[in-house]
């Protein structure tokens, strides 16, 4: 018998041992199905906005405030709004995710390179006995047009192949035709122009062959070095209706353009009290566009170009620009870089190197 209740016991115990196992397998594949559920739950609340119709891009969702991110009631109001565009709810979801995008998903400013090509044109560049022209790098930008041709108002030309740069030839016209009519007389003329290297060499030849050197030094630019080959400055003349060339220098002509000249984008670029500063003799005759609103500014400090790209360079950067008006209303921001790389101006804007070591940025503000 007692063999008998031995086995029993034995029984007993395997079995109690056996329900047990099977009570610890249950427990941990309850275990195991819970923190499946808790685990495909957590995934798909992180990955749900992802796709929602109106997020567009998972970088903005990432973004998002602690208020927008993960509230599913909210995707599912979106998605909703797809299909219902009559729900009001919806709707204003809608309209939410819109304004969080463009909160969030500005877009990344542009930069603009600025290259050593550009460093060496436009319309505030520097030329003069220590910094050369570079034809090379306007070659594609300053646009040659012979004058005569292209006048807007029929002034005198000395020579029938004068040419200048598009852009300074109808400011040009339109200030000999406003000196002419406030004064009653047609002669403002324009005798020289753009030049190119070989002319500037036959100039200075000319000039030496005349006066001497020492003349040619103070007056005549040496080849490579001259004003004239931007397109962009004119010397301008007296030529009378029969064909008679008078003095500009003291003319009431040339008063007059010495006042009125920046209204026009223009400057008179050698003036008496600045030829140690432009290594260049007093030339009453002698114009350079610069733009506006560059010329009024210098117009009413009296400033030479070599100042005011000091001024510049000292005073202004993309921070701090310079504030100018010109007479018509209009503002602009202006400022020297020297960094080759700047955030793309919002407004128009143009931008010129200084033929020396920087750019000058005009924008355009109002
Ligand atoms: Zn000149």
């Amino acid at each position: 018998m007692s063999s008998n209740s031995d086995r029993q016991r034995k029984n007993a115990a395997r079995k109690a041992a056996r329900q047990k196992k099977v009570r610890r397998q249950i427990a941990v594949l309850v275990v195991l199905v819970i923190v499946l559920i808790a685990a495909i739950a957590f995934v798909f609340q992180r990955s749900f906005p992802t796709i929602s119709p109106k997020s567009g891009e998972s970088a903005v969702v990432s973004a998002a405030s602690p208020t927008e991110t993960g509230s599913l009631a909210d995707s599912v109001d979106v998605g909703r709004a797809e299909a219902e565009s009559e729900n009001a709810d919806a709707t204003e979801a809608d309209s939410d995710s819109g304004t969080l995008i463009s909160e969030i998903s500005a877009p990344e400013k542009k930069t603009i390179e600025l290259t050593s090509q550009m460093l060496h044109s436009g319309d505030l560049i520097v030329v003069s006995a220590t910094h050369a022209y570079d034809f090379d790098a306007n070659a594609d930008s300053v646009n040659l047009v012979n004058i005569k041709d292209n006048q807007s108002y029929a002034y005198p030309v000395d020579k029938d192949e004068l040419e200048l740069a598009r852009r300074a030839l109808t400011p040009l016209d339109q200030m000999i035709k406003a000196c002419d009519e406030a004064l009653g007389t047609s002669v403002t003329a324009v005798s020289s122009a753009y030049r190119s290297e070989q002319y500037q060499q036959n100039v200075w030849d000319e000039d030496v062959a005349t006066y001497g050197e020492d003349h040619a030094r103070a007056y005549v630019a040496a080849p490579g070095y001259s004003e004239h080959h931007t397109g962009l400055a004119v010397d301008l003349g007296i030529i009378h209706s029969d064909g008679s060339y008078g003095s500009f220098s003291g003319s009431d002509n040339a008063a007059w353009i010495k006042q009125n000249c920046y209204k026009y984008g223009y400057i008179r670029r050698y003036a008496e009290d600045k030829v140690s500063i432009t290594g260049i003799s007093n030339e009453e005759w002698h114009f350079r566009y610069v733009g506006l609103p560059h010329a009024k500014f210098m117009y009413e400090k009296n400033y030479c170009l070599e100042e005011y790209i000091s001024y510049l360079r000292d005073n202004t950067s993309a921070e701090s620009p310079l504030s100018i008006t010109t007479d018509d209303g209009s503002n602009y921001s202006v400022y020297f870089t020297a960094e080759s790389e700047i955030d793309e101006p919002e407004g128009d804007y143009d931008i010129s190197g200084n033929n020396i070591d920087g750019w000058i940025i005009t924008e355009k503000v109002g």
